[in-house]
């Protein structure tokens, strides 16, 4: 199983006509069983991977009739709703890579949702780029995202989809046309729109709560500020507005250096082109780092040479490797504020966007509050504080409480995914 390819994997399901498949867990045998037999190979490299499967409920694929793109809606856990999290259009070295991002990324989403109090479960979508066409391609994004959009609907309900890394606001239009089970649809058709600003003050509440859990504030703090981009840039100006003495930021796209620093033209900004890969301004002597740019950036090289006492920042995944480099930087004194906790606004702006909107909405709003119980500030603080009196890392404490919250079951409709899913396989969704 290990170095099978995509094309390979795309060979065998055509060889035994097979366009769209699942694997879905047995409570019982504690094993996922899969749709077809010819694909047992399939289910038994998931059932022997100690790594990123965690009785995920269901894994449900299908292989696009034109383009060849193979399409997944990873399920992990549903008790508090409906499976919840983007859809990434991505290209992978092995059917191995594939299988393990996207059970990796639904139970990442599980976890980001329960800690944000949110009624939605775990799921990720993910789709593979075929090589052979132009990704940018107008045409082949429009069918690829429409049927992922009508795999959606087979599915019933049970992975709500949003927008996520390759994947753009018109894509998700697409997604819309064949669809309801998505959110993150654009602001023309009614959705929720950007969701940076408010992911700006998430990652704000974060930094305030590690500052105030070493009794101190932002004022007069130097912060280093990873990227420029969408976040980032908001959360340069809450800085500057919290009184910060200076900030510090890098980003390689001379475009967006130039306009950020045009912003901030009357504040401290030290605004830094970089080339990619250049991690330098993490290792500033500075009080807080904030990776904002891109994942697996603390890492066995960055995390050695950091200087400053806070990690906090928006940039999904950014531990190379979560379990060895949380207690890196554990044992290095420094505070890591988990990322799925700081940058949470991405998917509750999105949410619950079928709900409509209400200025300062108070569903949003709480989370960027100091005083709501589950809201990003407190929690941050909860998690600063079992990490101390436990001597755990931070992000093995926010697992652990985004997993107990995970299996609390929705106030109303209790595990109802888990129903859709058991109809799904007793109806052979994958024949219709
Ligand atoms: P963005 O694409 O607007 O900004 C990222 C910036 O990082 C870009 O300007 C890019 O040029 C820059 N960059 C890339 N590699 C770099 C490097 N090595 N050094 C310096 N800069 C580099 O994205 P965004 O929306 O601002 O999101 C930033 C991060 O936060 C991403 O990892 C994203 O997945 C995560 N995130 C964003 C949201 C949101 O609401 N936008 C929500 C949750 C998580």
């Amino acid at each position: 199983m290990k170095n099978i390819s995509i094309p390979e994997l795309i060979k065998i399901l055509k060889e035994y006509d097979i366009k769209r498949f699942c694997f879905v867990y047995n409570r019982q045998t504690e094993k996922v069983e899969p749709s077809h037999k010819e694909l047992q190979f399939l289910a038994d490299f998931i059932n022997s991977d100690k790594c990123d499967f965690e009785e995920h409920e269901a894994m449900f694929f299908q292989l696009t009739d034109k383009y060849d793109v193979l399409q997944g809606a990873f399920v992990h856990r549903t008790k508090r709703g409906q499976a919840a999290g983007g859809v990434r259009f991505w290209q992978y070295e092995n059917v191995e890579e594939f299988l393990r991002d996207g059970m990796r990324l639904a139970k990442g989403m599980t976890h980001k949702n329960a800690l944000a109090g949110l009624w939605w479960g775990g799921g990720k979508g993910v789709m593979i780029h075929n090589t052979d066409f132009n990704k940018q391609d107008k045409g082949y994004r429009e069918y690829v995202y429409t049927e992922y959009g009508k795999f959606l609907t087979r599915l019933k309900g049970c992975y709500v989809t949003a927008e996520d890394v390759g994947t753009s606001v018109e894509d998700m239009a697409n997604i819309y046309k064949s669809t309801r089970f998505t959110t993150c649809i654009p602001e023309s058709l009614g959705g929720s729109g950007n969701p940076s600003e408010p992911t700006s003050r998430g990652v704000l509440a974060g930094m305030e709560a590690a500052l105030a859990f070493r009794g101190e504030t932002l004022e007069g703090k130097t912060v280093a500020v990873q990227g420029m981009g969408h976040v980032a840039e908001p959360l340069i100006g809450h800085l500057f507005n919290k009184n910060v003495k200076k900030v510090i930021a890098a980003d390689i796209n001379p475009d967006i250096v130039n306009s950020v620093k045009e912003k901030f033209t009357d504040k401290n900004l030290e605004a830094r082109l970089v080339e990619k890969g250049d991690n330098s301004i993490l290792s500033e002597d500075c009080d807080i780092i904030a990776p904002c740019a891109v994942g697996a950036t603390l890492n066995d090289k960055t995390i050695p040479s950091i200087k400053a006492g806070i990690i906090c920042g928006a940039a999904n995944n950014q531990l190379e490797n979560p379990e060895k480099h949380d207690k890196m930087i554990f044992d290095r004194g420094i505070i890591y504020v988990p990322d799925f906790l700081t940058n949470r606004m991405g998917i509750v702006n999105c949410a619950n966007e079928q709900y409509g909107y209400v200025d300062n909405d108070e569903f949003i709003e709480r989370h960027l509050q100091k005083d709501w119980k589950h809201g990003v500030y407190q929690t941050t603080l909860s998690v600063l504080q079992e990490s101390q009196k436990t001597e755990k890392p931070t992000s093995k404490v926010a697992v652990k409480q985004a997993a107990e919250m995970s299996m609390r079951e929705h106030p109303i409709f209790g595990h109802r995914s888990l129903k859709i899913i058991q109809s799904l396989v007793k109806n052979k969704w994958y024949e219709n």
